[in-house]
């Protein structure tokens, strides 16, 4: 037994914080986790969880239109913020207590309170000084907002999810896939919702096709969507927000949300008298074992500026017990991690873009469909579904897959597996379908796609 407090302490009860110190114990590593704000962390408090319980109560709002064509006589309900905002404050209660638990089961003690670092074994929680063999930060993002004029009145996805009343009139400003979420979310909640992107087409990072579909989809839900257009101030006033934007427009608001970007959670941990090197994004330096520069002190989760994502987080958090507690060696393997927006319908997408696919291989062969899914029928509902396959024509690997359409989430969760497996088109083509279903088109898509 070492002399320090600790094996393992953790600053940041997170998914990676979390998962990473119920494991450590469970290896018989003696572990304590300092928190300072929520059991969970950003996920199950102000991300994942909630986000997409307002993405159901969202939905809601399409399917009582959508089900007239189907024969019900349905008049819209009235929607009670009040009444979503506080069931869920009630269910993220529950996860808490969850996690707590889970916590204390496996035998890790919870240390309520910010951890600083104050030297390279020792870490201050509250007044409280603990020494531990190893450190482990996981304290993952926080959102930015950007200087400019009234920018005290702009919030961001951690207070949106509480705030006092709901905002008939909301701008959006950001285009990646929290900033589309939050714009589905509230124009599905009845919200008139502007968002606003300063390029000339969001969520950067997928798929041009599905960047391209997104942004007809979206608009056609009635998302007041302009790109190439950024906020100038904002102002207060007797009416509620008065939104300047950079082409010379002004819009009125009740809320003004900012998901421009996150950035690692630094603030107050003491790395300024640390060895530990965080890089020109401000996210912390590690290698692929998760230390830092420092050998006692290692990162992972969002904090290391990587893939931002609970279930890389959680496998960093399982891959750094074992290695350091379980005596295995595992690595994490980021290939083909697969990745959904909850926008309506939903973005489902995994592997190479087109783009990334050019780059990496000789020859790729494409296919592609859109069409109006099955219950639009007769629901009446404009709405497209887009899907797309990328193979290696060398290897015949389908090597990118990627969708807008109806469960896209659920059903890009599958066709992962078989392209980990290293599915080919041809295994693709010989799979037979569910009928009818939307996922059945990535089995039945013959033709490539020829450019025009
Ligand atoms: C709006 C939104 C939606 C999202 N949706 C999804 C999604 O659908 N799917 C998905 O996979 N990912 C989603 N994410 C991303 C996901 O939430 C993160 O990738 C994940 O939570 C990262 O885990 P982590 O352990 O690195 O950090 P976090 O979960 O952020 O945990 C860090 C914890 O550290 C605590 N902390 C910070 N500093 C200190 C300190 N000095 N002392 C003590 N405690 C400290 C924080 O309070 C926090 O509890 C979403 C994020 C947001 C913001």
């Amino acid at each position: 037994m070492s002399n320090f407090d600790y094996d393992l302490l953790v600053i940041g009860a997170g998914s990676g914080g979390v998962r990473a110190a119920r494991m450590a114990a469970g290896f018989g590593a003696r572990v304590a986790i300092a928190e300072d704000r929520y059991m969970g962390g950003t996920c199950v408090n102000v991300g994942c969880v909630p986000k997409k319980l307002y993405v159901y109560a969202a939905q809601f709002g399409k399917g009582f239109e959508d089900a007239r064509g189907f024969g019900w006589d349905s008049n819209k309900p009235r929607f009670d913020w009040a009444v979503l905002r506080d069931n869920k404050k009630t269910e993220i209660a529950r996860l808490n207590a969850i996690y707590r638990k889970m916590l204390d089961g496996a035998g890790a003690q919870l240390l309520n309170g910010r951890g600083s670092i104050i030297d390279a074994h020792t870490v201050e929680v509250g007044e409280q000084h603990y020494t531990a063999e190893k450190i482990l930060i996981a304290t993952g993002g926080w959102p930015h907002i950007p200087d400019f004029p009234g920018n005290q009145y702009a919030v961001t996805s951690n207070e949106i999810f509480d705030l006092d009343s709901f905002p008939e009139r909301l701008v959006i400003v950001g285009g990646g896939y929290i900033a589309v979420e939050f714009a589905g979310i509230f124009n599905g909640l009845g919200a008139h919702t502007t968002q606003l992107y300063r390029g000339p087409l969001f969520l950067r990072g997928f798929d041009v096709d599905i960047r391209a579909h997104a942004a007809r989809e979206i608009a056609k839900s009635g998302v007041d969507l302009r790109f190439e257009v950024n906020v100038r101030s904002i102002r207060q006033g007797a009416a509620g927000l008065t939104v300047e934007l950079t082409d010379g427009n002004q819009l009125q608001a009740d809320a003004v949300l900012y998901a421009t970007g996150r950035k690692a959670h630094l603030a107050g941990l003491g790395l300024e008298n640390m060895r530990v090197v965080v890089n020109e994004r401000g996210a912390i330096e590690v290698d692929a074992q998760y230390r830092t520069s420092e050998p006692s002190i290692f990162a992972l989760g969002d904090v290391t500026g990587g893939i931002e994502l609970t279930p890389v987080a959680l496998a960093e958090g399982m891959a750094f017990a074992r290695c350091n507690f379980g005596g295995l060696q595992q690595h994490v393997d980021y290939e083909f991690i697969p990745t959904a927006v909850f926008c309506q319908p939903t973005i489902g997408t995994v592997g190479f873009t087109e783009e990334e696919a050019r780059a990496r291989f000789e020859n790729i062969r494409l296919f592609k469909t859109s069409f109006r899914p099955m219950k639009h029928t007769l629901s009446g509902r404009d709405e497209k579904a887009f899907m797309k396959l990328i193979v290696d024509v060398a290897t015949d690997r389908v090597v990118g897959v990627h969708m807008m359409g109806p469960d896209a989430g659920e059903i890009i969760q599958g066709i992962a597996i078989a392209m980990r497996a290293g599915a080919t088109k041809a295994i693709f083509d010989t799979t037979l379908g569910i009928h009818p279903t939307t996922a059945e088109e990535f089995v039945t898509m013959r033709e490539p796609w020829m450019e025009d």
